[in-house]
């Protein structure tokens, strides 16, 4: 059976007690239909941020109930398929992002879809990169809001959330509690603008749970290698999260000796950022599959 959630059903913070939506099955394909991040506030270039209700931006469709999803379980969200519309949005806002210093107007831009690119001002065509900004579960108490990432996934933006990949949470209250939102139609890594290329549309997701207890999440996987995603405030502890986050995994699940694993991540490993403009930043810790075949570890099927 397969459980399709509208627009409509969302919500503003990752927290125990939501009032769930759905409730699927492991196993169970489950869409999400999800807004852009201005909840389709800003239609056309005419719309400047200045005019947006702030309250009513970075929805998440959801909460969806997992059955059978207990606290401490290892969740594996396989994203089969994530759809975009064909206009979305960037803006300009001085004072954020980056570059908010060098910023002094606020500005809006549609980029249509042509193929499988983006146009830019009638002048650059980008490639399209869809993936899942916010994707993520309720924590053990509190409320997180959907603006920030961290260990219970939340607002990752990270380029690698697309279809073909399978991120893993620790769940943490009963059921889960899963949300999606923030689409981007493309991405580069850093999002140092404070957006990417905002668009709504329809995320395709089999959760799963995986016996890999104590595993470091979140984690990443999709054909070509793993990786490590860790958040904070401050860049160098998340850096530091997510290479230390990968040792654990390359010691604990792959077996290598420290030295080994530090060896093999300083050859062959990427350290990588996600994103810069988040409440919290976030880094990741690439590790490329060809070598984990080399050491006769695979991950679970
Ligand atoms: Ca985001
Ligand atoms: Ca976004």
């Amino acid at each position: 059976m397969t459980t399709r959630l509208g627009r409509d059903k969302l919500f503003y913070a990752f927290q125990p007690g939501l009032k769930p939506a759905a409730r699927i099955q492991l196993g169970e394909e489950i869409i999400f239909e999800t807004h852009d991040c201005f909840q389709g506030q800003i239609k056309t270039d005419k719309d400047l941020v200045a005019t947006l209700d702030w309250d009513r931006t970075n929805p998440a469709t959801g909460p969806v109930y997992i059955e059978g999803a207990q606290p401490g379980h290892i969740l594996r969200l396989e994203v089969l398929d994530v759809e975009v519309e064909d206009h979305s949005v960037m803006v300009t806002i001085p004072g954020e992002g980056a570059l908010g210093d060098r910023i002094t107007d606020m500005e809006t831009t549609i980029l249509h879809r042509e193929g499988d690119e983006l146009v830019f001002k009638d002048r650059v065509r980008i490639p399209m990169g869809p993936m899942i900004g916010v994707i993520g579960i309720a924590p053990a108490k509190g409320s997180i809001s959907n603006g920030m990432p961290g260990y219970h996934g939340g607002n990752l933006d990270c380029t690698l959330i697309g279809k073909g990949s399978r991120l893993y949470l620790t769940v943490q209250v009963e059921g889960g509690l899963l949300g999606v939102g923030d689409l981007h139609a493309a991405m580069g890594d850093g999002e140092i603008v404070v957006v990417g290329a905002e668009v709504p549309g329809v995320v395709h997701l089999k959760p799963e749970l995986v016996d890999m207890p104590a595993l470091p999440t979140p984690f990443l996987e999709n054909d070509e290698l793993v990786a490590t995603i860790h958040s904070d405030p401050d860049l160098d502890i998340a850096v530091d999260g997510a290479i230390h986050n990968m040792s654990e995994f390359l010691t604990r699940f792959v077996k290598l000796s420290v030295n080994d694993a530090s060896m093999l991540m300083s050859a062959a490993g990427s350290l990588k950022i996600c994103q810069v403009v988040d409440p919290a930043k976030t880094a990741r810790f690439e590790f490329p599959k060809r070598i984990l075949s080399q050491l006769g570890y695979s991950m679970p099927e």
